[in-house]
C-alpha cells in the first residue's frame, strides 16, 4: 500500500504568502516571511501555517470494512493494521472518506471538492477514469478538532466519495481536492490503492415451494387450520436476498444468480421439536436431504454456494440452516442468507450470543467485547457506520452484526467466490491462457471450471442419509450420478463399500457428516445427536451389496436387486404457461425416486432439473430451464442402481424478466437528504443490451438503469417502483421506505 502525500506545500510558497497576509489582514506578514532564506521558510512557516488553514488529513478507503488509523482505538497493536490496508477488491461500490481539519481559530463552514481517479496501464502509466463530485450533502465542516470516534462514527463528519464499481478496479491512485466550491483550493491529497482482486458471489438457487400443515406441534382439540400454500420465490427473489451479502463481503457488485433446476416442492412443516437437545429436527435434516440430493444431480459444484430459497410463511423453528457449500433460509431475510452461506464457506459460529460452540481462532480486538467486528464498518448503499463496539461479527448470534475483520480476510481467495486477479494487463490475457487448460469433462456453467482440478465430475454412488442417536444410519438416496467429490464436512469414522459377491470391497468411500457444530440448525457436533451424511463411493461396477460400517461392524447393509432399474419412453411438452411437462415409464423397485438433469452442450455436461420425484412425470416450472433449445434425460434410481434413459430435445420460450429491488429494503427507515441508492434485480438480463429498467418514486420518474444513486426524498413515507422491459416482456417490483430527519446528519447552512 503505497503511503498517502500531500501536494507539495513548498511549491506554492507565493500562495501560502498571499494566504497568510490575507489571514493577518496587512502585509507584515508577507515583509517578515521575504527576509527569511527559503529553507527556513519551508521548514518552519509552510508547514506550520498548514495547521491554520483547511487540510485534509488523511483518506479511508473503504467497501465495507477498513483499518484507519487503528492506534487510535484498537489498544491492542497485534489487531491494528496499516491505513486501508483491508483488501479492496474490483468491481465493488467504494466510498472514498476525506478527513478534514479547519483552522485554530475556528470552523471553516462549506467545505466541498473533487476526487480525481486514475488507473495505473502497463506498469507506469496513470491514466485519468473519473473526476467525482462529494455524495450528499456534498460540503463538510472543517473544525480544529474533532475527537476520533466521533468523527471516524459518522459520515457527516467527513466529506464522503462514492467510486462507482465498473470504475474501481486494478491499481487506483485517487487525488482529492479540498475547495470552498469556487475559486479557492484549500489542499489536496493522493492515496494509491490495490484493487486487483476480482471476486463474484456465486449462488445456485434451489427455489423452495410449500404446500403443508400450518404447524408441526398441533395442540389436541383445538382444530387444524387450512393447509398452507405458497409459492416458490423466484430467483430475483434470491438475488435481492443477496443484497446485503454482496455490500458486505468482499466480492464485486455483480454476483452470479443461476437457477439450480425447478421447484422443490416441499410439504413438511420446518417448526418440528429436535429429535433431542442440540439436535437438529426431523424435517429440516429431510429438507436438507433434498436439497444435497438436487446439489449432487446438479454436479455438486465446488466453485458456488447453493442456497435453499424458501418462500415466506413456512413454519419454521430455526430460521435457516447452513452446511458446507450449502444454506437456507427465507425469501427476504438478507441477514439470515449472509450468515447461512457464511457456514457454505465453511465458517464457525463466533463467541457471542448462544452460538453454541464457536471459533476458538476469533480474536478479541480489545477494547472491544468478544465478536466485535475490531473495525470501523460501512454500509455503502446509505452510509451507516457500524462500530466497532456495538457491531457483532455475522457468525455470531448478537446483533447487530456487519462483516468482521477476521471473515473479511478468511473470504479473500476463496474458491467459491471465484477469485482472479487482474493486473494492468487486459484481464482477458490471463483468461485465454486458462483456456488452454481446458478439460472437456469439466462442467461449463458457472463459467471457467477448468480453473480448479477439484470441479472434474466423477461417476460415483451418492449415498445420503441421517445418522441418528446413537450411532443407527438411515439412507435416504442412493443415486448413480457425475458430481465432483468435494464435501466440505466432518469424516465420522464410518464408511460406505461396494461390495462384491464374497464380500470383497469393490471401492469405498468415507461417511462426511454434512450438519456439524459450525452449521446452523443449533446442532451440536456431538455423538448424540442426529445428523445429515452423505458419501460418494467410486461407482466402479453394479456389485452386490451396499453397507455402511463402523467400529463395532456392519452397521446398515442393501443388497442388489434381482433386476436392475430401467427408465424409458421420456417425452417433454412445452405447456401453455412456459411450464414444461416430462413424462417417462420405469421398472426402479418398490420405492422409486427419479431425477431430470438437462444438458445444453449435446451431454458433456449435466445441470439439475428436479430431484426427489416419486411418480412417472413431472411438470418442470417456467423459468427452471434455460430458454431454447434443451435436451432432458431422466434418471431413475432403485436405491442400489440407476437407470439413464434416452434424452429427448425440448425448446423451451423465453420469457418475461424476473425482477426484484435490491435496495432500498421493504420497510426501510433511512436519512432524509442522504444519497439513496435504487438497486435493481434483474437475473439473466443482458442489462446493458436490451433491457430498459425504469424507477419511479411517489409517482414520478426519477432514475433509469440498473443502480441509480438519488437524494432520498424528505421526511415522510414513500413508494418505490421499478419498471423493467425487455424484448421478451414486461416486469415491475415495488417496495415503501420511510425516510426521516436526523440531527446533524447535514451541515446547517
Ligand atoms: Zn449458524
Amino acid at each position: 500500500m503505497a503511503p498517502e502525500t500531500h501536494g507539495d506545500p513548498t511549491m506554492h510558497r507565493d500562495d501560502w504568502l498571499a494566504r497568510l497576509a490575507e489571514a493577518l489582514g496587512s502585509d507584515d506578514a508577507r515583509r517578515v516571511a521575504e527576509v527569511l532564506p527559503r529553507r527556513v521558510w519551508d521548514d518552519w512557516a509552510v508547514e506550520r501555517f498548514r495547521f491554520w488553514w483547511v487540510r485534509a488529513t488523511g483518506m479511508e478507503v473503504t467497501q465495507s470494512i477498513q483499518h484507519h488509523q487503528a492506534h487510535q482505538h484498537l489498544t491492542d497493536p497485534a489487531d491494528r493494521g496499516a491505513d486501508n490496508s483491508v483488501r479492496l477488491v474490483a468491481g465493488k461500490t467504494t466510498w472514498v472518506r476525506v478527513y478534514v481539519r479547519g483552522g485554530i481559530f475556528g470552523t471553516v463552514h462549506g467545505v466541498t471538492g473533487r476526487l480525481r481517479v486514475q488507473r495505473r496501464i502497463l506498469g507506469f502509466l496513470w491514466v485519468d477514469v473519473a473526476t467525482l463530485s462529494p455524495l450528499a450533502p456534498g460540503t463538510v465542516r472543517a473544525r480544529p478538532f474533532l475527537d476520533y470516534a466521533t468523527e471516524r462514527g459518522n459520515v457527516a463528519h467527513t466529506l464522503n466519495f462514492r467510486v462507482p464499481p465498473e470504475t474501481f478496479w486494478g491499481n487506483v491512485r485517487m487525488t482529492v481536492t479540498l475547495t470552498d466550491g469556487a475559486r479557492r483550493e484549500y489542499d489536496t491529497r493522493t492515496v494509491t490503492v490495490d484493487a486487483t482482486l476480482r471476486q463474484t458471489l456465486r449462488l445456485r438457487g434451489i427455489l423452495v415451494s410449500y404446500n403443508g400443515p400450518t404447524t408441526a406441534n398441533a395442540t389436541p382439540g383445538i382444530p387444524t387450520p387450512p393447509p398452507l400454500n405458497l409459492a416458490a420465490p423466484s430467483l430475483a427473489d434470491l438475488q435481492a436476498t443477496s443484497a446485503r451479502a454482496l455490500r458486505a463481503m468482499p466480492v464485486q457488485a455483480w454476483g452470479s444468480f443461476t437457477q439450480a433446476g425447478a421447484t422443490l416442492a416441499w410439504t413438511r412443516p420446518l417448526d418440528d421439536p429436535r429429535l433431542n437437545a442440540g439436535g437438529c429436527s426431523a424435517n429440516w435434516n429431510l429438507l436438507l436431504n433434498a436439497l444435497t440430493n438436487r446439489r449432487t444431480a446438479d454436479g455438486n459444484r465446488t466453485d458456488v454456494v447453493y442456497y435453499g430459497l424458501l418462500p415466506s410463511g413456512i413454519p419454521l423453528g430455526v430460521p435457516g440452516c447452513g452446511i458446507g457449500g450449502l444454506g437456507s433460509a427465507v425469501s427476504g431475510d438478507q441477514g439470515t442468507l449472509l450468515h447461512e452461506i457464511g457456514h457454505g464457506y465453511g465458517f464457525q459460529h463466533t463467541p457471542c450470543g448462544a452460538a453454541g460452540a464457536t471459533d476458538p481462532s476469533y480474536p478479541t480486538y480489545e477494547p472491544y467485547a468478544a465478536a466485535s467486528i475490531g473495525e470501523y464498518g460501512l454500509d455503502t448503499s446509505t452510509g451507516a457506520v457500524l462500530v466497532p463496539g456495538a457491531t457483532s461479527d455475522y457468525m455470531s448470534y448478537c446483533f447487530p452484526q456487519w462483516m468482521s475483520l477476521y471473515q473479511h480476510r478468511r473470504l479473500i481467495q476463496h474458491a467459491r467466490l471465484d477469485p482472479r486477479w487482474e493486473n494492468d494487463q487486459p484481464w482477458l490475457d490471463t483468461y485465454r491462457e486458462w483456456r488452454k487448460y481446458r478439460v472437456e469433462e469439466d462442467l461449463p456453467y458457472p463459467p471457467d471450471p477448468w480453473r480448479r482440478a477439484d470441479m472434474r465430475a466423477q461417476q460415483v454412488i451418492s449415498v445420503t442419509g441421517v445418522v441418528h442417536p446413537g450411532g443407527r444410519p438411515e439412507v435416504l438416496t442412493v443415486a448413480r450420478v457425475a458430481a465432483s467429490t468435494q464435501l466440505d464436512g466432518r469424516r465420522t469414522g464410518l464408511t460406505v463399500s461396494l461390495r462384491g459377491r464374497g464380500g470383497e470391497v469393490l471401492a469405498q468411500a468415507p461417511l462426511v457428516r454434512l450438519t456439524t457444530h459450525g452449521g446452523g440448525c443449533g446442532c451440536d457436533d456431538d455423538d448424540t445427536s442426529s445428523y445429515l451424511f452423505q458419501a460418494f463411493v467410486p461407482d466402479v461396477e453394479v456389485g452386490d451389496a451396499l453397507t455402511i460400517d463402523g467400529d463395532a461392524g456392519e452397521l446398515w447393509v442393501r443388497h442388489a436387486p434381482e433386476e436392475p432399474a430401467e427408465v424409458h419412453h421420456v417425452t417433454a411438452e412445452p405447456g401453455d404457461d412456459g411450464s414444461t411437462n416430462v413424462r417417462w415409464e420405469a421398472h426402479a423397485g418398490k420405492e422409486p425416486e427419479f431425477w431430470v438433469q438437462a444438458t445444453q452442450d449435446g451431454g458433456r455436461t449435466w445441470d439439475a432439473v428436479a430431484t426427489g420425484v416419486t411418480g412417472d412425470g413431472v411438470v418442470v416450472d417456467a423459468g427452471a430451464l434455460p430458454a431454447g433449445a434443451v435436451e432432458l434425460r431422466v434418471l431413475a434410481h432403485d436405491g442400489f442402481t440407476t437407470a439413464v434413459s434416452e434424452t429427448v430435445r425440448v425448446e423451451v420460450p423465453a420469457r418475461a424478466p424476473s425482477v426484484a429491488i435490491m435496495h432500498p429494503v421493504d420497510d426501510q427507515t433511512l436519512p432524509a437528504g442522504g444519497a439513496l441508492q435504487l438497486w435493481a434485480a434483474v437475473p439473466g438480463v443482458d442489462v446493458g443490451r436490451d433491457a430498459e429498467i425504469r424507477w419511479v418514486l411517489d409517482g414520478h420518474e426519477v432514475a433509469a438503469g440498473e443502480e441509480a444513486w438519488v437524494e432520498a426524498p424528505e421526511a415522510g413515507a414513500h413508494k418505490l417502483e421499478l419498471l423493467v422491459r425487455t424484448g421478451d416482456g414486461e416486469a415491475a417490483a415495488g417496495v415503501t421506505f420511510t425516510t426521516v430527519a436526523i440531527e446533524g446528519g447535514s451541515e446547517e447552512s
